[in-house]
């Protein structure tokens, strides 16, 4: 389309320029022709040049070019009111062409037309060899605007097409948005506002792609120990206040890269990549010990409590995500029987050994 649309702007082009200087040319020095010459060749270089008439300064531009043009021939000329009135035909028709007012260009397009037809038959109704260039001065003028008609219809076209098209854009961007909203929430957790069981379980799918997977990957699992006693104490909206307390401290316990949710309840799991037994140790560890030395906030009394902690590593402890969790799962049902406070490992589990903490 916009191939097409240039290559009729430069016919156009050419096409007003030319048959305008033949035509005044061949008539000259009649006043209303003149007129015709000064609106074909502005115009004309206006398509061919690409100038759109918009931006002021192109439309002072050509505007003053008209006039000096139109006026530098009127210095010139001695004619009578003939030359005079077309000439100021050029500021009805030209103001508003450049300011997009169409209609009321094309008004006085047609008033001067009228007008330089009028004069021509009144000069030249005698020299029948006249006519023949009149009528072609007419046909011109009337392809001239045929031509000009199409490229603005085209042009609006053009706009209304780019508007839409950015409209549709802003409504998929927002559409877009609102998709990421909502899969944000998909997976975040209400009260603690970190990752809930379903980012768990999903993450810990794509990290275990077959040819994909990591070097090691390590799970931990938390228990608070014997909430209920809080929430009996302080009640459940105090308790809320400290899962929320507590889900900060295991993201400061963390790297960015690793993976804190809540499994649900009282209950966390962290995915810790990349990282082997010893290394998912001393994190659960550090965890405890954080937990362990906080003071949270109850109603203005001081809440302690502890966590116990389940740890899995793949690929030594389970081959696939249901086994790890699975695993995490019984290291931690393993410290809360052996006095909660503490970090279990399945590895010592299964060899029956102890529990660190
Ligand atoms: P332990 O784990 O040491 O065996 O004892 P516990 O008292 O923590 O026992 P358990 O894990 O079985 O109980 C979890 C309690 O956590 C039960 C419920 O009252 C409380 N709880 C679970 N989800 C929420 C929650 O979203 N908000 C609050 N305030 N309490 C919750
Ligand atoms: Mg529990
Ligand atoms: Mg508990």
């Amino acid at each position: 389309m916009g191939y097409r649309l240039r290559r009729a702007g430069w016919a156009a082009g050419v096409f007003i320029v030319a048959g305008s200087i033949f035509l005044s040319l061949a008539t000259l020095p009649a006043p209303a022709v003149f007129w015709g010459l000064t609106w074909g060749v502005i115009n004309g270089l206006a398509v061919l040049t690409g100038l759109d008439g918009s931006g002021l300064r192109r439309q002072v531009f050509l505007l003053g070019l008209n006039v000096v043009l139109v006026g530098g021939w009127q210095f010139y000329s001695t004619g009578p009111a003939a030359a005079t009135v077309p000439f100021f035909l050029l500021l009805p028709v030209l103001v508003p062409l450049y300011r997009g007012q169409r209609r009321i260009a094309l008004a006085g397009l047609g008033a001067g037309t009228l007008l330089a037809f009028y004069f021509l038959v009144r000069d030249n109704a005698a020299d029948l060899s006249r006519w023949a260039l009149l009528v072609g001065w007419a046909a011109v003028g009337a392809f001239i605007l045929y031509l000009w008609w199409g490229l603005v219809a085209r042009a609006r076209q053009v706009v209304l097409l780019q508007a839409e098209a950015e409209d549709a854009r802003r409504e998929y961007q927002k559409a877009c948005d609102r998709l990421a909203i909502m899969e944000l929430a998909a997976i975040t957790d209400d009260l603690t506002r970190i990752y809930n069981y379903r980012y768990f379980e999903r993450t810990l799918d794509n990290l275990l792609v077959p040819g994909q997977k990591p070097r090691s990957l390590a799970v931990l699992m938390l228990d608070i120990d014997r909430f209920k006693e809080i929430n009996d104490a302080f009640g459940h909206l105090t308790g809320n206040r400290v899962l929320v307390e507590l889900a900060a401290i295991l993201k400061e316990q963390t790297r960015d890269q690793d993976i804190v949710t809540r499994f649900g309840g009282e209950e966390f799991a962290v995915i810790l990549p990349d990282t082997d037994y010893h290394g998912a140790l001393q994190v659960a560890e550090r965890i405890r010990q954080a937990i362990a030395g906080h003071v949270f906030q109850g109603e203005g009394k001081a809440i302690h409590l502890t966590v116990s902690t389940g740890v899995a590593v793949w690929p030594e402890d389970g081959v696939d995500k249901n086994e790890i969790i699975d695993r995490a799962d019984s290291a931690l049902y393993q410290a809360k029987t052996t006095g909660r406070n503490s970090v279990c490992a399945y590895r010592l589990l299964k060899v029956g050994r102890a529990v660190h903490g």
